[in-house]
């Protein structure tokens, strides 16, 4: 009998493994599978040609959407917070024609959210002043994925049909170029997890993990444009997380009867922006949530800093934009720090593009090389697909 592991993979197959299963990586699997699909229709029927795609992921969802709720054991509502991302937007015609689908469905939908500029109460306790800034929809759509920000990637993930998602596995730093060379089969790349294990022999390695990850991830692997992955600066930002009870009162910013509002952008404070979940589309079930996004720029200095500080500095600036006494103080607070939220794009700089090393097959892409967001995350896919394919 043959050992089928020494036999070469026919170049038409080619093994993919993609680092990160975030929208990037997703997506990235998506518009492979459909490439290759597309070539087959063309040609003959030719089972070779199917990549075997591999996503590896370190934890057990998918990257920045993400989505906490608990349980109010009381009512058995749930509160809920999108921590992470909190919409998108589908500027150019091909991400339009990509999320359609799921439009269709009702998985995602637009978010014509009432938005508000909002200046805290001053140091002399004047209450909050609240402006109507814009409706979103009305020039520019955003939009949300429900019933959670985190429904999107499953079911992005549920409907590959030639990718394999291992999650909690973390892919350990690229071996340098010599050791690679000595362990190459057939031109490939073998990767290993952080205990030492073998993930297997690659054809093609994308990374999609954010830039100070790919950093650690590249650092000694001799990737050719290693220097390129330094350039964007990304930035933090803490989520602060709030719930209130069924039937209790609402903070006096948020029970105008003038002004209704589904997010507003802060002032003169911490604070960037709050969002109100159970004002979003299909969310009205929710027991009151509301995420609120520190500014990158402070979340930043203070990345390092001891959690239950920040929560405690984020909690009095929330105070200070909503108003609340004691009957109305939130009854949940939760905190959340992402290291890695926001590139900072310098706008007189073209973006990075994804960072490709012809000879070893491997990619570096991530929102990052892009403009940082979700949208970007399909352009920066779909640049990576026209790589391989
Ligand atoms: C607070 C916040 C608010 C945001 N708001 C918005 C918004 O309103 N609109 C918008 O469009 N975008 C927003 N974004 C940005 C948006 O979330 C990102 O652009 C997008 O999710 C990035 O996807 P990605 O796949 O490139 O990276 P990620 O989602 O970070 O995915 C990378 C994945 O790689 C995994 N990984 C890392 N290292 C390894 C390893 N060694 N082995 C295996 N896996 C690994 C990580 O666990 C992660 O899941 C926001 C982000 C944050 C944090």
């Amino acid at each position: 009998m043959p050992n089928s592991s020494l036999q070469p993979t026919p170049i038409s197959a080619p093994k993919i493994a993609i680092i990160g299963a975030g929208l990037t990586g997703l997506f990235t699997a998506t518009l492979l599978e459909r490439a290759f699909s597309q070539m087959n229709e063309q040609k003959i029927n030719d089972k070779s040609s199917i990549p075997e795609i591999t996503i590896f992921e370190k934890s057990r969802s998918v990257g920045r959407l993400a989505t906490r709720y608990r349980s109010d054991s009381l009512t058995d509502k749930n509160w809920q917070w999108a921590f992470g991302a909190q919409f998108f937007t589908a500027k150019s015609a091909s991400f339009q024609q990509f999320i359609e689908p799921w439009l269709q469905t009702g998985l995602l939908q637009p978010w014509c959210a009432q938005v508000v500029s909002l200046t805290p109460m001053s140091a002399n306790n004047q209450k909050p002043d609240i402006h109507l800034k814009e409706q979103w929809g009305s020039t520019q759509a955003r939009y949300i994925s429900t019933p959670k920000m985190t429904s999107w990637g499953r079911a992005l993930a549920d409907e590959l049909q030639h990718s394999t998602i291992k999650f909690n596995t973390r892919v350990a730093p690229l071996a340098g170029y010599k050791q690679t060379l000595a362990n190459k089969i057939s031109n490939k790349t073998e990767l290993f997890d952080e205990n030492g294990n073998s993930l297997g022999h690659f054809d093609w390695v994308i990374c999609t993990v954010p830039n100070g990850q790919a950093v650690e991830l590249m650092a000694d692997s001799g990737f050719s444009e290693y220097v390129k992955i330094t350039e964007p600066t990304m930035q933090a930002c803490y989520s602060l997380m709030l719930g209130w009870n069924e039937n209790q009162p609402l903070p006096e910013a948020l029970s105008r009867l003038d002004t209704a509002w589904d997010v507003a952008y802060v002032q003169d404070s911490i604070i960037d922006r709050i969002f109100i979940e159970h004002y979003k589309p299909e969310h009205h079930a929710l027991l009151p949530s509301m995420t609120i996004h520190a500014r990158n720029d402070w979340s930043e200095q203070h990345v390092d800093d001891d959690i239950d500080t920040i929560k405690a500095q984020l909690l009095a600036a929330a105070k200070r934009a909503l108003n609340w006494n004691t009957e109305s103080a939130p009854s949940q607070v939760d905190c959340h720090r992402w290291r890695y939220a926001a590139t900072v794009t310098a706008s007189h700089k073209e973006q990075l593009g994804v960072l490709v090393d012809d000879e070893r097959q491997w990619i570096v892409s991530g929102d990052w090389c892009g403009q940082g967001n979700i949208e970007s995350c399909y352009q920066i896919a779909a640049q990576t697909v026209a790589v391989i394919v």
